[in-house]
């Protein structure tokens, strides 16, 4: 379903002003492998997404997906290099309905030259989504809105998906569906690099976890060498 890249970032730091956020971070993202971020508040685990993103433009190191450096690229041009980032709290345009949503999805996929994937099957990973394409963005539930912004990204073909902390603000239940998608993107191929707070839900989903401990990686490894089983 994707044109397939790995992501690769190698001494990352980034900067608010003087002060220094990220401190050299290195990692590595195959496609079809789920990777977690692990840290507490202020960690630089959303730094890390932006930086990679390049909508944080203070930083320096390399970022690559596959040959391609995405470093020197605005972060519109590193979303048209397959590289999409599912902010926290699942941005979505609440006057849109979720049909009108999901259209800015394929919008980009075209602006990238790819055919987006049929809706149908897009909603066969979301099918909570589907009766509800008719309805504005504000009138969804947390996890509906979730759910689409991860749909509509997906949309846009992705070789490379940032999800930030996307269980934050979800009941367990819903979460857990959130996860299910995720499991089936990585199946598809899509390179996933996905932060948290809690361990909890990176357990038997990620495949590797880097600790992040302020704006450096402390550990990391399989979930049970960086956090204990
Ligand atoms: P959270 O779980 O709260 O989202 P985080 O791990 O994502 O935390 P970041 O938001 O990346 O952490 O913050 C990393 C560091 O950068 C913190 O010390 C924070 O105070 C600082 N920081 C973040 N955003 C800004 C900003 N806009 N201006 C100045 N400092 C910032």
């Amino acid at each position: 379903m994707t044109a397939e890249a790995t992501l690769t970032v190698e001494d990352l730091k980034a900067w608010y002003g003087q002060a220094r956020a990220l401190f050299g971070v290195d990692l590595t993202v195959r496609p079809g492998q789920i990777v977690g971020v692990l840290g507490h508040n202020g960690a630089g685990k959303t730094t890390l997404l932006r930086s990679i993103a390049g909508v944080h433009r203070s930083r320096s190191g390399t970022v690559r997906l596959g040959e391609t450096d995405l470093r020197a690229k605005s972060a519109d041009a590193i979303a048209r290099a397959g590289l999409s980032l599912v902010r926290e709290g699942a941005r979505v345009f609440d006057s849109m309905t979720v049909t009108q949503n999901l259209a800015l999805g394929r919008q980009l996929a075209r602006r990238r030259g790819t055919e987006p994937p049929a809706l149908e099957t897009v909603l066969d990973v979301f099918p909570a989504l589907r009766d509800r394409l008719g309805v504005k963005g504000a009138l969804l539930s947390g996890g509906q809105r979730q759910m689409l912004s991860l749909a509509r990204a997906l949309l846009s073909r992705p070789s490379v998906l940032l999800l930030d902390e996307p269980s934050a603000g979800l009941a367990p239940v819903v979460a857990k569906e959130v996860f299910d998608a995720v499991r089936t993107l990585a199946g598809d191929g899509v390179a996933l690099l996905l932060t948290e707070q809690n361990p909890h839900w990176l357990r038997g989903l990620a495949d590797t976890v880097y600790l992040l401990e302020s704006g450096k990686v402390a550990r990391s490894g399989v979930m049970e060498e960086v956090v204990g089983g």
